[in-house]
Parts: structure tokens; sequence; C-alpha cells
């Protein structure tokens, strides 16, 4: 527990301080160092700061303070600890002393470090989990935990996303930050991938600003030794004042001398020598007047000072970062005059360096890198390496030319299989649900939950889970694409054209997805650093017709249009939503999101052969989503639509005119006038509003409201498709649904309100409901106007 938590007269040992070393610095100078007992002279609620007894001083902390300090008590002790003091057996402090002593031997530690520098790799390795190794940035998004054991201290692992730096630029660097800052690991383990240096350093001078605890891994060495690379890690390691153990998490190589190292560095072991120690970065005198002169106003503030190191929050708002100013915002009385600190700095480095402060800043870091390195007579070698290979398969795919044919192949090629394949598997599921509702039908006695289970959940969740095989098979090439290394090029080849929609070469892999399901595939715009074309991408993805539509577009274009026909209007009602996302995308990004784009790295990992069991791993990862949607979502919309067809109910009138007499059937009626700019009738609405909790029940509802009963379900009923398509068009046409009604109808499938998983997963990712609800919002009037212009225009020429 936290010492903050003790009440008045309680003790307690200490365990340990967390925060950041100036922080720590100072309350250990306190006297608040490991394993000493204090007690709580007075803490009353609102209390603040409390007073503490502690080696016999009083002493004062702040409340924020004492957060910052571990600590056990008599409350922690197990009923038969507690049970022993209280007969006298062992005094309560030693008690104390003994859980703490146990308590200290958990050592907290976050990886962290650039995307693809082996995090997972290590965190797989040492805490005997499977967690993805992706080729892909961004494959980690949230932190994984897990433990291992050494030498008698448990470490609790969290494995953090892939940053290149600590800026705010996007939420996996904002994300870092705060773990780092609110979380307050024990050890930092910084992961560099030694045979890309340079850059990898960059984020370990940003960690040094941080002042913590922290080690790095020289991961990747046998990279570099296969390379030839010279590095004298020693006196890197002296020169940063960080301790630097060179690593091979694949195969486990130097992980026992990286904990022995990290316990080290958290038990405060290590000595005084030069690699333990922290050094301040210097950034040439312009910019140190600025942070010192900024510093001025933090230094005094009570608030700040026990998260954030000074010079770091210094250096942050010198750049410019939006954070660092919220958490000045909301922690100080001071905005106005630290603010205007940090602009009158910011203006004087402009004026002696010519740059903005944020470049000046990362200059200078990279000028100490730089120095760094060759003091540390680092050069790197020229033996062969797997870059190598990478860029000659990279001269072909990312060819000038041949690139974009190439591509274009390769997911046409994706897309051909998905869905040829795919139809086996998608037969026998049809068949065991028909299988099961027949069971259910011919065995149970008739009424309300009999109905239910065959109508709303069987005929609602079968329709839906038919889709599975396809999907798993679209992403398991996406998997491979990813975890191979392709995918990366992909982004980067379409990066030009996605510029020019206002999006990103990374918009594209969200996207290609959204073919899929378009929840995992807005749970996938979190790689997209720009917060601008994240939310673009987002809100255009529905436009991209998800494989729920498909059996809506089957069943129109099957019934209304001759065979020759099909395929054609099936590829153009994508074409359409893929126009449609690139005009939108284009509008949205000039009118709605405005602001620059932000340059940021498309990285290019070196290709690599995935294992199977990871493309497997991944494509479940991903199927998952969708499942659970099927679970949830679906099942509930399923019978919500089945109750809204099924009540007010009465017997015996047939199933069409029960629908009619329905609430869905009023309901449907109640819009028709809405619709009449697109020809719909009453029963197309009500398909429509059906498909608003999942595209997939629409078709379903189309089946009963034309057919009376519940033919189209059942696979033995008609002898061909053929006959089932004429069956129905007839009974359509007795409605007066003509082939451009049908089309006007498809556009209107294709464009309105995605589904409500889709929408909540738009809320999720965009942390607002205001864009979820315009999604929602756009997407149906959209529709609505694309499809009456189509019957419009077609009742002229026609
Ligand atoms: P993360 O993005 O930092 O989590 O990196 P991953 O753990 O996903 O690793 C990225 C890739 O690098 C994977 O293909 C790993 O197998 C590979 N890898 C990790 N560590 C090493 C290493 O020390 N040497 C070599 N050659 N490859 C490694
Ligand atoms: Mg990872």
């Amino acid at each position: 527990m936290k010492l903050s938590e003790l009440k008045t007269g309680e003790r307690a040992v200490i365990v340990k301080v967390l925060g950041h070393g100036g922080f720590r610095k100072r309350i250990i100078e306190m006297g608040f160092i490991k394993g000493q007992v204090v007690e709580v002279l007075l803490n009353a609620p609102l209390q603040d700061p409390v007073k503490y007894r502690i080696m016999n001083y009083e002493v004062s902390l702040r409340h924020d303070e004492a957060n910052l300090i571990e600590v056990v008590s008599e409350s922690d002790f197990t009923p038969e600890e507690a049970d022993e003091t209280i007969r006298g057996f062992i005094a309560k402090d030693e008690l104390l002393q003994e859980v703490a002593r146990k308590k200290r031997k958990t050592i907290n530690v976050a990886l962290v470090g650039n995307p693809n520098c082996g995090k997972t790799s290590l965190f797989n390795f040492a805490s005997g989990a499977h967690e993805r190794v992706g080729n892909y940035s961004g494959v980690t998004v949230d932190a994984k935990e897990g433990t291992a054991v050494f030498e008698g201290y448990e470490f609790h692992l969290v494995d953090l996303p892939g940053t290149y730096s600590l800026s705010a630029y996007s939420p996996e660097e904002i994300y870092v930050r705060k773990q780092i800052i609110e979380h307050t690991p024990d050890v930092v383990l910084n992961v560099i991938d030694t045979s890309n240096l340079e850059r990898n350093l960059y984020l370990t001078t940003q960690l040094i600003d941080m002042h913590i605890r922290m080690v790095c891994a020289l991961n990747m060495f046998d990279e570099t030794e296969r390379r030839g690379d010279h590095i004298d890690e020693q006196k890197l390691s002296e020169l940063f004042g960080v301790p630097m153990v060179p690593t091979v998490f694949k195969s486990g190589r130097g992980v026992e001398d990286l904990f022995h190292t990290i316990i080290e560095m958290y038990e405060g072991t290590e000595g005084t020598t030069a690699n333990y120690r922290h050094i301040h970065i210097f950034h040439g005198h312009e910019i140190e007047d600025g942070i010192t002169n900024i510093q001025k106003y933090l230094k005094g503030n009570e608030d700040l000072r026990p998260h954030y190191s000074t010079r770091f929050l210094a250096i942050k708002l010198l750049e410019g970062d939006h954070v660092a100013e919220e958490a000045i915002r909301e922690k100080t009385p001071y905005e106005k005059e630290i603010l205007a600190a940090r602009d009158n700095a910011a203006r004087r480095i402009k004026e002696e360096t010519l740059t903005d402060a944020e470049t000046a800043v990362m200059d200078a870091k990279y000028g100490f890198i730089h120095g760094a390195l060759e003091e540390a007579g680092y050069a790197p070698g020229t033996q062969k390496d797997t870059y190598q290979i990478t860029h000659f398969i990279d001269a072909i795919l990312t060819h000038k030319w041949l690139g974009l044919p190439i591509f274009i192949v390769l997911i046409w090629l994706m897309f051909e299989v998905t869905f040829s394949l795919g139809q086996y598997p998608m037969d026998w599921i049809d068949a065991g649900v028909a299988w099961l509702g027949d069971i259910i039908s011919s065995t149970m006695p008739e009424g309300p939950v009999k109905a239910m289970l065959i109508d709303g959940i069987i005929g609602g969740v079968g329709s839906v889970i038919v889709f599975l095989p396809q999907i798993l098979i679209l992403y398991g090439f996406i998997s491979f694409m990813e975890d191979s290394g392709y995918m990366a090029r992909a982004a980067f080849i379409m990066d030009k054209l996605m510029h020019k929609m206002g999006l990103h070469g990374k918009s594209f892999i969200p996207l290609i997805m959204g073919f899929g399901c378009n929840v995992p595939a807005v749970m996938a715009t979190r790689t997209i650093e720009s917060r601008r074309s994240r939310l673009i991408t987002m809100l255009v993805l529905p436009l991209m017709s998800c494989s729920a539509r498909l059996p809506i577009y089957i069943m129109i274009i099957g019934t209304f249009f001759a065979t020759q026909y099909r395929s054609t209007i099936m590829i153009s009602l994508y074409v359409t939503g893929i126009i449609l996302a690139v005009i939108l995308s284009r509008v949205f990004s000039r009118y709605l999101i405005k602001g620059e784009d932000t340059p940021f790295v498309m990285e290019l990992p070196p290709y690599r052969f995935p294992t199977w069991k990871a493309i497997f791993r991944h494509t479940w990862e991903k199927g998952k989503q969708y499942l659970k949607k099927m679970g949830g979502i679906i099942l509930v919309a399923s019978i919500i639509v089945w109750a809204l067809g099924y009540f007010p109910h009465q017997e015996g009138i047939g199933q069409q005119a029960q629908q009619e007499q329905s609430y869905i059937g009023r309901m449907g009626k109640a819009v028709e006038p809405v619709f009449r700019a697109q020809g719909f009738d009453w029963k197309l609405d009500v398909a429509l509003i059906s498909g608003v909790g999942a595209k997939e029940i629409v078709a379903s509802t189309m089946g009963v409201l034309y057919a009376d009963d519940n033919s189209f379900a059942d696979d033995n009923h008609y002898a061909s498709d053929n006959d089932k398509y004429t069956s129905l068009r007839q009974k359509m046409e007795h409605d007066g649904i003509t082939p451009l009604i049908s089309i006007s109808f498809l556009l209107f499938v294709l464009i309105y309100f995605p589904c409500i998983a889709t929408i909540v997963a738009i809320k999720n990712e965009s942390g607002s409901w205001r864009w979820a609800f315009f999604t929602a919002l756009y997407t149906t009037m959209l529709a609505w106007i694309v499809s009456a212009v189509a019957y419009q225009v077609g009742s002229l020429i026609l």
C-alpha cells in the first residue's frame, strides 16, 4: 500500500520510494529509506501536508509525495502472522520489516524502445508468454504484463508499445510517457536495436531527461557482430551514464547479465562507477539558458515536483509539447508566467540558432549521440547483413514502376482466394446452422420461445457466423503481409496516393481490413501517428464495404440481374464505396479536420519469413474481435429485431401479415414517406431498420417479408439458387420493386449507418461520442442522397 493511505497512529515499514531521481533523492535524504519504520502522527482527511515520525524525527510530507512511497502496514499481515504477533511470538516491527523485505523482491520493469527492437521477444522469453512478435510497427498497442523470476527476485515486466521518441505526436508516445510518469516503474529497460544504434539512442537521450532509473539492452547484437560493427559498450555506458548490456533476445543471450544489472540498479548496489550516474545532455548555451529560466518557475511548485523532473518538463515545454502544457495548466496557478518564460526562451533560441526550439533540441540530442559514438570509437561494419537482402527485395517490390502493379496483383489475389476458398467452409456452416434450426424446429413446442430461438438467435447469429471462414482467410493474408514486412511496403507504395486524400500511407492497412469487418479495422487505425489522419481514416472506413453487406448484394443482384452482369455490378458497388471514401476524405481533410500533417518515419523493417504459429495467432486475434461482436451486439440486436417483428403477436395470420402489423412493420410504414425519393416500399424500409444492429440481418429480414415464410433460410426448399431468385423476383416485382429501385437500395445499403459495433469502436478509438455520432449521421445522409439521385436520374433515363 501507499504511505498516503495510512491513518493517524498507524505504523508501517518502507518498501521503496518511487518516482524520478530528483524526487527520490530528496525523500531519501529526509530519512525515508527502505526498511525504516514510519509512524503517522497526524493524517486528518483533507489534511495536507501529513505529519510523520521517522527515525525519531518529525517530518511532514505532502499527500502527493506520500503517494509515491510504498509501505507495508499491519493490515498486510496474513491471518497467521497477525496471530503470532498478537500472542507476542514476534515483535510487530520485526515482522513488518520481514514482510517489507519480501515485498521488495518484486521489481517493476517497463520495456521501452523503438518499434521492432525486440521488446516483445524479451517479454516472451523471460515471462514464458506468447505475445505476438511482429514485424510491423504498432503491433503492441496496449501494455502487456508478465512476470519472470531471477535470483530470488520477481520481475514484473510491462511490454509497452514501440516509440521513436517521447514527444506527444502519437497515442503510443503519450501512452508510454504516461506509464513512466504515473505508474512509476522501478526500472525502465530501454531496449535498443544496436544495428540501428544512432536512431535508437535518440529515445535514450529523452529517457535520460526524465531522470529515471534505467538500464539499456544493446539488442540485436548478433546482427551487429555479423556485420562487423565495432562497439565499445563499456565506454558508451560511461558516456551515457547508463549501463548497457549486449543481448540477443531471439536466443536469450545476455538476458541473465541484463537482469543482474537491473537488480543492481534497483537495489542501488551498483556503486559509483561512471555508468551509473545521472547526466544532463548538454543542448548548447541558448537552449540550456532557456531550460534554466523555465525551470525557475517549475522548481518551487510542490504539485509538479513529485511527478516530473523539472528539467524534463522544461525541455518538453520548449518543444511546444501539448501534454506538458496541460500538466502546467492543471497543476500550477502560474500557467501564464511559465508559458511566457517558455515563449521568451523559444524566441531567443530562434534568433540565435535560426531554427525553432523543437528542432534545436532534437539537433542538440543528435549532436550528443554523434559525439558519444565518435568518442566510443563506434564504426559500422561492412559485412553482409539482413538489410542487404532486404534492400535487394525492396528494389523490386517498391520499384517506381513495378511496385504498384505487383501490389495490385497481390491484393487482387488476396480477395480472389478469400472468396473462392472461403465458399467451401461457408457452405458447411450454412448447412450446420440449417440443421440446428431443423432439430429445434421439430423437437420444441410452438410458442414465442421457439420462435425467438429459431428466428431470432439462430437466424441472426447464424447468418453472421457464416462469414467467419472468409474473414479468417482474409486476416490470414493480412497477418502474413504484416509479419513478413510487406504491409509496411504497401503503406509505403500507397503513401503518395493516400496523402492526396489527406490520409497517410499507414491508413491503407485499416482500409483494406475494412473489407473484412469494420470493427477490427477501426481498431487498427491506432498505428497511425497523426491524430488527424487517424480520425479521417476512421470516418471514411465504413465506406469500405464489409463482408456483412455481401449477402444482401448477392441476394438482390442474384434476384434482379442476369448472370453475366452480376460480378460487374458487385465490383461497381465496392468501387463506388472506394470513390466515395476518396472524395470524403479529401473533403474532411480540407474543411472538417484541418491542420498540417506531421511528417513521421515510415519504418521499413527487414523482411523476415514469419512463423506459421505467429500467423495463426495473429489471424485468430483479429478474428476474435469479430466473434466478440457476434456474441454481444449481434446477438442482442437479432433478438431485438426479432421481438420487434414478433410482437404484438397474432396467431395464424401468416408471417408476412404478422410482420406488417408488428412494431417493426409499423416503423417501416411510418418512415415510408422519407424513402419515397428512392422508391422503397415499407418492406425495404423494415429491412434497412433491421440492419442498424448489424447488416447481416437485412437479407434474412427481406427473405421473410417477401416470401411470407422461411423458405429463403431453408436451403432445401428450392432446387437451385436460380429457382430461389426467380421466386423472390416474382414476389418483389409484384410489390412494385424494379431493378432500378434495387440498385438504389444496394447503394443505400453500401453507404448508410455501418452497424452499432463499428460506431462503438469509433467512439472508443476517437475518444468521444461526437465523432461516432457524426459518422452515423453523415453516412446515413450521404446514403439517402446518393440513392435518391440514382433513382431519380435513373427514372429519367429509363
Ligand atoms: P518489438 O516491436 O520491440 O516488440 O520487437 P519484437 O520483439 O516484435 O521483434 C521484432 C523482430 O526482431 C522479430 O522478428 C524478432 O524475432 C526479431 N528479434 C528480436 N530480438 C532479436 C535479436 O536479438 N536478434 C535478431 N537477429 N533478431 C531479433
Ligand atoms: Mg512488441
